[in-house]
């Protein structure tokens, strides 16, 4: 039976113990494990069935433990730390020697990030190290934002579901590494980059496989639905390529035109991106337990939180 309960003094205990909890975050539920620990980091890599090469963020609940785990703090990076921790921002930074290679792929820099959840923030604070936590999914399958998702995909096979109810922000974090000290995303997330410009300037983008060597695990195919799912800016067109089959439709707002579909995801009432994206998950989750025959998404808007939610949709149809 997985425990699925708030008590932060028994998920330190499982954590102390070398073993994994699913802990809430702002952005989707993790699954954690000491980083120190070669047994629970192991065991985070084989639940998921996550290839060794895909490194893990870490997590840390405060600024000094920066420190203990990179060698340097570039002033951009650490206007960003200011700016947007306690949030959906994970830093790639050089890492110390202790960081082990288990945690970073074996490369030379170590993800932190540290989380907007009080529960989880709380739990951090208990632990003696910091934790490595991977979405809490099977390697490249739709995000879990809620422990119900979670315990779907793990069943037993895990103790404890730290509960923290459903998470707000609900995509994953934005990932900033940095080349000669410049920012440069790998990853778009919860931040937006219009946010991100906001402080530190122009920033470049690789968040392609293509283009980024330095973030491996920026896979094409991830966050999918095990239903037939595809991105389309003509909804109509799509509904008639698929007539006759059983369709469901993943639709940004209520008052887009009425289709005549029996399943419709709406993922805000009034149009609101951020809203959206807290959803997104969810409704792909949703829909894709309807056994249904194809998945037709409705391309967001290519601004703020659109861009990552657009980026998401891609790859899950790939
Ligand atoms: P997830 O924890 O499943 O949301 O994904 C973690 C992603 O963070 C990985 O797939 C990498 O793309 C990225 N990442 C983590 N650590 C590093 C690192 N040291 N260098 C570059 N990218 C990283
Ligand atoms: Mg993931």
């Amino acid at each position: 039976m997985t425990l699925i309960s708030n008590d932060i003094d028994k998920a330190a205990a499982i954590l102390s113990a070398n073993d994994l909890v699913a802990i809430p975050t702002e952005t989707v539920y993790g699954l954690a494990g000491n980083i120190y620990s070669e047994e629970a980091i192991k065991k985070i890599f084989t639940l998921k069935k996550r290839p060794f090469f895909n490194p893990l963020i870490v997590h840390i609940h405060s600024l000094e433990q920066v420190t203990d785990l990179a060698l340097e703090f570039p002033e951009k990076a650490k206007m960003l730390a200011q700016a947007f921790w306690p949030g959906s921002l994970t830093l790639v930074l050089k890492k110390r020697p202790q960081v082990p290679d288990l945690i970073t792929a074996g490369k030379d820099t170590v993800g932190l990030r540290m989380p907007q959840h009080e529960l989880t923030l709380a739990l951090l604070k208990k632990l003696d190290f910091p934790v490595a936590a991977p979405s809490a999914n099977p390697f490249t399958h739709i995000s879990p934002t809620s422990p119900q998702h979670v315990h779907r995909y793990f069943d037993d096979s895990l103790q404890m579901i730290l509960d923290g109810g459903n998470c707000s922000n609900g995509i994953e974090s934005t990932i900033i590494g940095f080349e000669q000290d410049e920012p440069v995303i790998y990853r778009l997330g919860s931040i937006s980059i219009e946010d991100i410009q906001a402080v530190v300037g122009a920033v470049v983008i690789k968040n392609k496989k293509e283009d980024a060597p330095d973030a491996p695990g920026m896979l094409d195919k991830h966050y999918a639905p095990r239903t037939k799912t595809i991105l389309t800016t003509d909804v109509n067109k799509s509904i008639q390529e698929y007539s006759g089959k059983q369709i469901g439709l993943l639709l940004h707002h209520s008052y887009e035109q009425a289709f005549n579909v029996k399943h419709i995801a709406y993922l805000s009432q009034s149009g609101d991106l951020k809203e959206a994206a807290s959803q997104l998950y969810s409704a792909m989750h949703q829909l894709d337990h309807l056994q249904l025959d194809v998945i037709i998404a409705h391309r967001l808007p290519d601004t703020g939180l659109g861009k990552a939610m657009n980026d998401r949709l891609e790859r899950a149809t790939k």
